[in-house]
Formats: C-alpha cells, sequence, structure tokens
C-alpha cells in the first residue's frame, strides 16, 4: 500500500481528510455517506481518529478497514497510548495490518474524561508518543506519522522544549506530522521554523477545520486549547444568530486561511470534516484542491 509520504508531493499542495469512527448504525450512514462525497475529490488519505473506549476502537479498525477495501482512497488509522500495554498496542497494529493498513499517526492521548488530568501511563505501557512511533516501527513496514501543535500543547511550558520534544518523537521514525487547528498562520509558520532550525525537514501538514456554525467555532476552541482569535470573533460573532451569513463568512475565512497556507508552500491540507462532506468540499473547490495546486516557486 502506498505510504502517506508519497502522496506529498514537492510542488503541489494535496488535501486529505480527517473523520471519526461512527458510534451508531445511523452515524456510519452519514460517515459513509461522507466518504463516497470526498472519494470523487480524490484526496491524498483520508484518516480515521482513536477514540477512549473499546468498541470504538474496534470501530476505528474496521472503518479503516473499510476504506481500504471499499474505496479508492488510502487510509490511516490514529492510534492513541492510553489504557494500552505495549503488546496491546502491538495486537493492535497487528489488526490494523490485518484491515491492509500501512500508515499510522501515533498519538500518546489523554486521560479518558479529562485532557488535562494528570498522564497515569498503562503500567506495561508508553509515556511518551515516541515510544510509540517506535513500537508501531518495530512491528513492520509502516509509514508513521505525529502530532504536533501550534499554540503549543496545553500541557508544554514552553516552545522552544515542546519543539525539542517534537524532533525527538519525529526522529523516533515518524515520516511527517499533522498540526493542531489554529486560525492565525503565523502560529503554524513558526513552528516550520522551529523545526527547520533545528534541521527537521519532515513534512508538516496544517490541521484545518471549515467553521460553519457557532458551535463548530467553540469546537475550535475546544481542540486547539486557545481562544478564538479576536478578529475571527469580530468577523463572526455578529452573525451568530443569521446561519446562512455565518456559514458563509466561516467557509470565506477559512479558504483564505488556506490560501494563505498554500502560498507559504504547504505540502497539504488536513481537514477535519466531522463526518460531513459539504463544507470540506466548498473549501476544496474554492481552492482548486481536487487536481493538487502548484505551490509558489
Ligand atoms: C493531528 C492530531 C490528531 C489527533 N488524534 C487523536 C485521536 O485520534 N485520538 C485521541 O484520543 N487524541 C487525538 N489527538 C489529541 C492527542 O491525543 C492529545 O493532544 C495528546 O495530549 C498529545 O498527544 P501527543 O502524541 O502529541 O503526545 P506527546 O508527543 O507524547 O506529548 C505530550 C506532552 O508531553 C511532552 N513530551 C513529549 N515527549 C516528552 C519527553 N520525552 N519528555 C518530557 N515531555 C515530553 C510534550 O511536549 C507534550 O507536552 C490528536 C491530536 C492531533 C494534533
Amino acid at each position: 500500500m502506498t505510504r502517506v509520504v508519497d502522496r506529498l508531493q514537492p510542488g503541489r499542495t494535496v488535501f486529505s481528510v480527517e473523520f471519526f469512527p461512527p458510534r451508531s448504525d445511523a452515524e456510519e450512514q452519514i460517515l459513509w455517506k461522507a466518504v463516497r462525497e470526498l472519494e470523487p475529490l480524490n484526496p491524498a488519505y483520508v484518516s480515521v481518529t482513536y477514540g477512549a473506549g473499546g468498541s470504538s476502537r474496534d470501530r476505528t479498525i474496521r472503518t479503516v478497514g473499510r476504506i481500504a477495501r471499499e474505496t479508492t482512497m488510502l487510509p490511516m488509522a490514529h492510534l492513541t497510548g492510553v489504557d494500552h500495554s505495549k503488546d496491546e498496542l502491538r495486537h493492535v497494529v497487528g489488526s490494523l495490518a490485518d484491515e491492509g493498513i500501512r500508515n499510522i499517526l501515533a498519538i500518546r492521548g489523554d486521560p479518558p474524561g479529562d485532557p488535562m488530568g494528570e498522564w497515569i501511563p498503562h503500567p506495561h505501557g508508553i509515556l511518551y508518543a515516541d515510544e510509540l512511533v517506535r513500537l508501531v516501527r518495530s512491528c513492520g513496514d509502516f509509514s508513521v506519522g505525529v502530532a504536533a501543535f501550534p499554540h503549543m500543547h496545553p500541557r508544554s511550558t514552553d516552545v522552544e522544549t515542546e519543539t525539542d520534544h517534537l524532533v525527538n518523537k519525529i526522529r523516533a521514525g515518524a515520516d511527517f506530522a499533522v498540526a493542531q487547528l489554529f486560525l492565525q498562520p503565523e502560529y503554524f509558520l513558526r513552528l516550520r521554523d522551529r523545526l527547520a532550525a533545528r534541521n527537521c525537514h519532515v513534512p508538516l501538514i496544517p490541521g484545518v477545520m471549515p467553521i460553519t456554525t457557532p458551535k463548530v467555532l467553540s469546537k475550535f476552541e475546544h481542540l486547539a486549547g486557545v481562544p478564538v482569535p479576536s478578529e475571527v470573533s469580530a468577523a463572526l460573532d455578529p452573525l451568530a444568530e443569521k446561519p446562512e451569513a455565518f456559514r458563509a463568512a466561516g467557509i470565506e475565512l477559512i479558504t483564505r486561511l488556506c490560501e494563505r497556507l498554500i502560498s507559504e508552500g504547504v505540502p497539504g491540507l488536513h481537514f477535519y470534516s466531522l463526518n460531513r462532506a459539504k463544507a470540506t468540499r466548498e473549501v476544496v473547490d474554492n481552492l482548486g484542491l481536487a487536481e493538487g495546486v502548484p505551490q509558489p516557486v
């Protein structure tokens, strides 16, 4: 199977899409409608997140397996170390391999129920993501990605040490990194500069979430771990009671953000789809991303 990193070609910006595992039959139908609607746009890869509990984790494995078998798209599974011994993690990696998956985003994860609670590793598990990167690599020929944080991880105390940790997990064997959400491109670009200053040049892919409703905007705060920037609030808050105008302004804002990132030569844009196709399609269409957009020379 192709590796994610091979789909990130020099000179072009491509796009990818993130899904979460469905929790019910109804959600499964919604997810597969989105999958089918996005497939013709030819995303470079699609990823499925890894949940906190047993059945949701099985659904991640089933979903990436079905994508591998029944679509033309390249799937990547997220995997976290939460509540897993290393043996269990190897077993999950084996189950993913059985499903034909060779691309894994290796993530430490958060304590279940309280993302800011104290991280207590499984007695036979991993302490940080770099160990998971090594573990996945030791299981076979996998392409491995890691998470990066333009606004710094909420547990970190300074950006330089955090960047050292990021470089450490990349050097443990990651081929690329996917960045957490942000709305101010400067934070992403500074992170990229800090990596370059450490001679670390793996592809860094920005995470992007089309903003369609006030609820999605507040989800941004939750995921990014920072407040919505004042200029974005100033533009969108007055439209909170006007759903169509809010949506149009949100899509426009994210389109402009993506344009700036493309002009800065990012290899890809990773869309958090929330298992819906429409908003991602609109931004992808606005940017002409289905064909891949030439990067500036
Ligand atoms: C793109 C993306 C996808 C995600 N997908 C999922 C998902 O599918 N499921 C899910 O549950 N969560 C997901 N998350 C959230 C993620 O689980 C949390 O953000 C988690 O807290 C951090 O995981 P990590 O792999 O970055 O951890 P780590 O890289 O281990 O970092 C955690 C903290 O420890 C510090 N650190 C790292 N290494 C060291 C070291 N050697 N010594 C001391 N400190 C160190 C880091 O600076 C950071 O503060 C995702 C996040 C992103 C950005």
